[in-house]
């Protein structure tokens, strides 16, 4: 019976939404990429969006292409979790149905996202997100490592800058944030917040069952 009950609470967990912020040139990318290599029990959320399907793209990857009406009704319908507009005017949205098909099986979900979505998240579902910002070491170094890449001109990468400055400072209401000096390292970090949050009583959505089980023993010695 205790055996039982030890395995059912290892077994019921709710999962969690890690959602990751950072900008381009911090590494963000390769360190999610890294985690889903990594770690089975984690997903990448697949969005919705009215924007055109591209030249290699396929419904599913990387989106659930949907036509404007639909979009809008599920929008009524309140199926998203979050949903941004872009300057272009497509739409963009996490839907509730996808990611709740995950977190209440165990599965976590892992999100790359900016903070006007993040804060739209945090605010559906204050428990089940986990806030993760990913800066880069100096605003220097940003900036090298986008000159590197050589697909933006340097005016435009220095237009940009500024901009992303005043994104990082968002961060600072995040629950963590991580340093990215070097990818090995952040990769660990990431995986014991994981593996930390994993571990919350939130999470642990058999403790309850688990307590009755105990008060019943500890009856025994009244
Ligand atoms: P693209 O159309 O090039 O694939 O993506 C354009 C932008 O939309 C990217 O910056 C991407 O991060 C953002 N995006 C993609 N899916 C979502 C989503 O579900 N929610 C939010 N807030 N942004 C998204």
């Amino acid at each position: 019976m205790i055996v039982d009950i030890v395995n059912h609470l290892r077994e019921t967990r709710r999962g969690a939404m890690f959602v990751l912020d950072g900008p381009s040139g911090s590494g963000k990318n390769a360190i999610m990429e890294e985690i889903i290599k990594r770690d089975k029990n984690i997903k990448f959320s697949v969005s919705a969006t009215t924007r055109k399907i591209r030249e290699g793209e396929s419904e599913g990857n990387p989106y659930y292409f949907l036509p404007n009406e639909e979009f809008d009704r599920l929008l009524e319908e309140d199926a998203f979790y979050e949903y941004v507009e872009s300057d272009y005017g497509a739409k963009y949205g996490t839907l509730k149905s996808e990611v709740d098909s995950f977190i209440t099986v165990g599965q976590d979900v892992l999100f790359d996202m900016d903070n006007p979505g993040l804060l739209q998240m945090k605010e559906r579902a204050p428990y089940d997100v986990v806030s993760i910002g990913i800066l880069p070491p100096s605003i220097d170094e940003l900036y090298s490592r986008l000159v590197k890449r050589g697909n933006n001109d340097e005016a435009s990468i220095k237009k940009r800058m500024m901009q992303t400055f005043n994104r990082l400072q968002l961060m600072r209401t995040y629950d963590y944030v991580i340093v990215n000096v070097n990818l090995e390292e952040s990769v660990g970090k990431l995986q014991r917040i994981i593996s930390g949050e994993r571990m919350k009583r939130v999470r642990q959505i058999g403790l309850p069952e688990f307590f009755k089980q105990l008060s019943k023993e500890a009856k025994k010695y009244e």
